[in-house]
């Protein structure tokens, strides 16, 4: 946590601020990025404030990423997650440059996940997985396609769902890719992924293969059950290979 902000943050239990403004930092302090709370613990803090649900709604138009079990699949019912701690608000001149947003930016990231089909369309992880496979615990979040700092917008289209892993990967690096630098490397791929690529240009998303598929399961096994998995997997690879060279 950044030692600096923390010093210039009120106090949340100030009435005299707005009860956005003391969600948000009941949220930062008492909670903590990273941890989950419930709607009760929330309407304990604050008790006679009946509309202290919808102050999170928008606090999430605020760039606050609060989960949910619709976006985090092993979270309870009544659990929320504080994933991110979003724009400072309670800092002077904040709460009105972005309050006449507000009207247009309802429900912008359901709409943006439901497009998106909550998966990351980088890795085409999921939070939403069918009926027979093990739950997959997947982060996901909202990412600017040009960043705000590089002049994007927070419309529709400058927005897509990555998994929390991917946003990082991502953000990393600062660089921006062009057009030519992309077909550079599109030309370079073999014919297969080159018509593997195209399919997903049309589905607008890549979803995940079965190798990713298996690769996010593996990743969450315990280590005794890695090795394993890994155990079993290298004896059948190397029996293969045996096959194959006795040909
Ligand atoms: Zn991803």
């Amino acid at each position: 946590m950044d030692l600096e902000k923390s010093h210039e943050r009120p106090d949340w239990r100030n009435e005299k601020l707005g009860s956005r403004i003391r969600v948000a930092l009941w949220l930062l302090e008492v909670i903590g990025e990273g941890n989950t709370f419930t709607k009760e613990q929330l309407h304990d803090a604050f008790p006679g404030i009946t509309t202290i649900d919808r102050r999170l709604r928008e606090l999430r138009e605020d760039g606050w990423v609060i989960d949910s079990d619709r976006t985090l699949s092993h979270l309870g019912a009544s659990e929320m997650l504080l994933t991110r701690a979003g724009e400072p608000i309670w800092e002077p001149g904040r709460v009105q440059l972005r309050r006449f947003k507000r009207f247009s930016a309802p429900q912008l990231r359901q709409k943006v996940l439901e497009r998106d089909s909550y998966s990351c369309v980088h890795c085409g992880l999921s939070s939403v997985e069918g009926p027979t496979e093990a739950p997959v615990n997947v982060v996901l979040e909202l990412a600017h396609v040009v960043p705000l700092a590089a002049g994007g917008s927070d419309d529709l289209d400058n927005l897509i769902t990555l998994c929390a892993n991917c946003h990082r990967l991502l953000s990393s690096g600062v660089q921006l890719p062009d057009v030519d630098s992309v077909w550079h490397l599109v030309q370079g791929l073999s014919p297969q992924d080159q018509a593997r690529l195209l399919a997903w240009i049309a589905m607008d998303r890549k979803p995940p293969t079965q190798a990713e598929k298996a690769w996010s399961l593996y990743r969450r096994l315990r280590p005794e059950q890695r090795t394993s998995v890994a155990h079993r997997l290298g004896q059948a690879v190397l029996d293969r290979t045996d096959a194959d060279s006795s040909d």
